[in-house]
């Protein structure tokens, strides 16, 4: 929906918001998300990997779709993802790291998470840090406006959903998920991209008000930018990464106490 579109949040129940406070020593915090990694995009991870090992910041918060698709912990042993999971390992070691997951990847457990070192962040999580207080959330919770998907993620998010489909075997998941992958992308295609779900407006000012934060940071929308939506409530919304396509883009948003700012990143070679 555009922002001018009525808000249709009113009915909507409120989430439960988690705090984290970090630590007084950090001096700044990246946002990244929808890096969407995978195998056949090797700039995008080699980006990726280039940010982790060169940041300046005390803290990495990943808010989902880091995975263009992920169908287990036990991915984490082999090939590609043995590759990210030695990645942010090393990080982990240097760095803090936090992962909140996504559409994509909210299949992540916490052997994962342990492997990577990765604080795991409920989503939506209120996070005070650098003198501010900001809500983060990946963004596909607020897309209230497509129904069939509220209803295919509140299904998949189920603890009985959850256990009866890592229960299959890693080859028929990886099946199953392209499959549905194929299926969501044939959807996107079929829609204008001024149709694409935002976020419904009335929802976010509502989980703003509830959570006492005047700024919003997701992503998911892969419409990077940053709006009031109401007087006194901003979101900022995060890049997507793409680098191996065109036009090619890599962005990081950067908290520190002069507040938040936008990094474009350089393509590797
Ligand atoms: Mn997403």
């Amino acid at each position: 929906m555009s922002l001018c579109a009525a808000p249709q949040g009113g009915a909507s129940p409120l989430p439960s918001f988690w705090e984290f406070t970090a630590p007084t020593a950090w001096r700044s915090v990246d946002f990244i998300s929808d890096l969407h990694l995978q195998p056949d995009h090797p700039r995008t991870f080699r980006a990726f990997a280039a940010h982790l090992r060169d940041t300046p910041a005390d803290a990495v918060f990943i808010l989902g779709d880091l995975f263009e698709a992920w169908v287990g912990d036990d991915m984490r042993h082999e090939g590609f993802e043995a590759e990210v999971t030695e990645v942010l390992r090393d990080a982990g070691s240097r760095l803090n790291l936090a992962f909140m997951a996504g559409n994509r990847d909210f299949l992540v457990g916490s052997e994962w998470l342990r492997d990577c070192g990765a604080m795991a962040l409920p989503d939506p999580t209120v996070l005070l840090a650098c003198g501010e207080r900001l809500l983060l959330t990946h963004g596909d919770a607020l897309c209230l406006e497509d129904t069939a998907y509220q209803n295919f993620r509140a299904g998949v998010r189920t603890e009985h959903w959850r256990a009866g489909f890592l229960a299959r075997p890693l080859p028929e998941r990886r099946a199953l998920a392209a499959q549905m992958r194929k299926a969501s992308q044939q959807h996107q295609r079929d829609q204008r991209p001024e149709n694409w779900a935002d976020i419904d407006v009335g929802a976010a000012v509502r989980w703003m008000h509830e959570a006492g934060t005047p700024l919003l940071v997701h992503g998911h929308t892969h419409r990077p930018g940053t709006q009031e939506l109401a007087p006194g409530f901003t979101r900022a919304v995060l890049s997507d990464w793409e680098l191996d396509g065109s036009p090619p883009r890599a962005e990081v948003l950067r908290l520190s106490r002069q507040g938040l700012q936008r990094i474009a990143l350089p393509q590797p070679a």
